[in-house]
């Protein structure tokens, strides 16, 4: 497909204005005037249309296609929910900081307010700051709020542990904090080695960050031991709750014993992600970190109206412009309305059971590394198909021929050729059946003819890539100019 400046006609254009009637009152400084007219493509307003509507039809999204990436929750985000975000859209983010502009605000602050209640009592804590844009975000604010506890214990403490199964987030947001970070390896029944843990663990540790169902999909447990655990050195126990799908309305982190958590609105609440927008990572705490919260916080006086605290010398400050992503908080605040507490428990059994029944149907034709029942999410190994050559990668480059997002692969690092499958709760019986069939096909096709797998992508615009090289040498500049 020809790039947009390719299509460029010189003197054509999109809209063309009459000549400006309205007197110059001051021209600007020279050093500030173009020298040259920026070189932009010329077009008209169908040339522009058509190229950007193509375009879009050449990307794998969930309103297209079934979009099974593990650790991702592609779920189908109704539309409806952008039309909650829409009702805001011209809220302006500056308006609550205005003089007196907290009045004129009632609306959203209420919203964020209301929003961080319901996920406080989602997930069992305390107090929710809103404010993280991302689930590492969301992380880093967690670990600072760790930080900040501790410098006022006096105690700053060195070590953060995680098990070697934990998202690559996890070690890289306490490192940015400046904690050590403590790898525990995985034991073979898939959770963390609880021996190696109890060993590792000591006064010096500041934070346990957990996944659970961790990133093999399998629920720990003994996590109540690991939290009373860590309590008896004076460590708190974060919880990372990027995928809340697998417990949605059955287990509250709060209640088993973690101290901080943080949840990605952009994958469990109803809000598109990766390419499809913008993400939020809130974070929850237990009662002795809400003195270290991000500002401002919204507070609800006793006539029912809502005001922003601006002030408190513990704070960790601001993590964030404005409020966060405030589209993001009003489509999971509709999402958490519209389905209601019944409808969060129907989340995470279907996306339980949607999941295991592909683990069921698949268990024959790939390697189950942990062969138990999962959560939200199941982890294949493609290290049968590796006997004939085949790779996670073949196989995940032969779902894309066939109209199918590839599921996570190489991710768990700990399960070799690592193919990871997240169903969602929002595809149906017919849709799972159609994507089984594939991955089975695919298994056969490993068998009789492994080199038509090595080829895969053949029906794409883009065939095989070089995957190291797209990774580390990534120029998504045109340089034309
Ligand atoms: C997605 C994910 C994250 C990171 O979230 P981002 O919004 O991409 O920063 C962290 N932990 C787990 C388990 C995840 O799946």
């Amino acid at each position: 497909m020809e790039l947009i400046y390719e299509k460029s006609m010189a003197g054509r254009r999109g809209v063309r204005l009459p000549a400006s009637d309205v007197p110059q009152a001051r021209a600007l400084p020279p050093n500030l005037q173009r020298s040259e007219p920026a070189q932009l493509p010329e077009l008209s307003e169908l040339d522009v249309v058509r190229h950007f509507t193509n375009l879009s039809r050449r990307n794998f999204s969930v309103d297209t296609n079934f979009y099974p990436l593990g650790s991702c929750t592609m779920k189908y985000n109704a539309k409806v929910l952008e039309n909650a975000a829409g009702l805001f859209a011209h809220a302006h983010p500056m308006i609550p900081l205005l003089p007196g502009g907290e009045k004129l605000a009632q609306g959203g602050l209420a919203m964020l307010h209301d929003l961080a209640g319901l996920l406080a009592e989602i997930t069992g804590m305390d107090e929710v700051t809103t404010q993280p844009l991302a689930g590492a975000h969301g992380e880093m604010t967690g670990i600072m709020l760790v930080a900040a506890y501790y410098k006022a214990k006096g105690n700053r403490k060195k070590y953060v542990i995680v098990p070697d199964s934990s998202h690559g987030t996890n070690p890289a947001s306490a490192a940015m904090v400046g904690y050590e970070i403590v790898t525990i390896p995985t034991a073979p029944y898939g959770d963390m080695d609880l021996e190696a843990f109890k060993q590792a663990m000591n006064g010096e540790v500041a934070a346990v960050m957990m996944t659970c169902p961790n990133t093999l999909g399998l629920f720990n447990p003994h996590i109540k031991e690991i939290c009373d655990i860590a309590h008896s050195h004076d460590a708190l126990m974060y919880y990372d709750g990027a995928n809340l799908n697998a417990i949605l309305g059955k287990v509250r982190p709060g209640d088993v014993g973690f101290d901080v958590i943080h949840v990605n609105l952009h994958k469990t609440f109803g809000t598109p992600h990766g390419g499809g927008g913008p993400g939020s990572g809130p974070v929850g705490v237990k009662k002795a970190l809400i003195p270290f919260l991000p500002l401002p916080r919204i507070s609800k006086d006793s006539a029912g109206g809502f005001a922003l605290l601006q002030e408190n010398p513990q704070s960790i400050g601001r993590v964030a412009n404005f409020f966060g992503n405030f589209g993001v908080m009003v489509k999971a605040y509709a999402y958490i309305i519209m389905l209601g507490r019944e409808g969060l428990i129907k989340v995470s059994e279907q996306a339980v059971l949607n999941a295991n029944y592909v683990m069921a149907q698949l268990k024959d034709y790939y390697d189950l590394p942990y062969d138990q029942s999962c959560m939200h999410e199941c982890v294949f190994s493609a290290s049968r198909q590796l006997k004939q050559g085949v790779h996670a990668i073949d196989i995940a480059k032969y779902l894309i021929d066939q109209g199918y997002h590839p599921p996570t692969v190489y991710f768990p690092l700990i399960v070799k050729e690592a193919i990871m499958i997240e169903p969602t709760e929002t595809e149906s019986k017919e849709t799972l059946d159609a994507f089984i069939a594939v991955m089975r096909e695919a298994a056969e096709l490993a068998e009789k003819d492994p080199a038509a797998l090595l080829q895969a992508p053949v029906t794409m615009p883009v065939t095989r890539l070089d995957e190291t090289k797209a990774a580390r040498e990534q120029n998504v500049c045109y340089a034309r100019w």
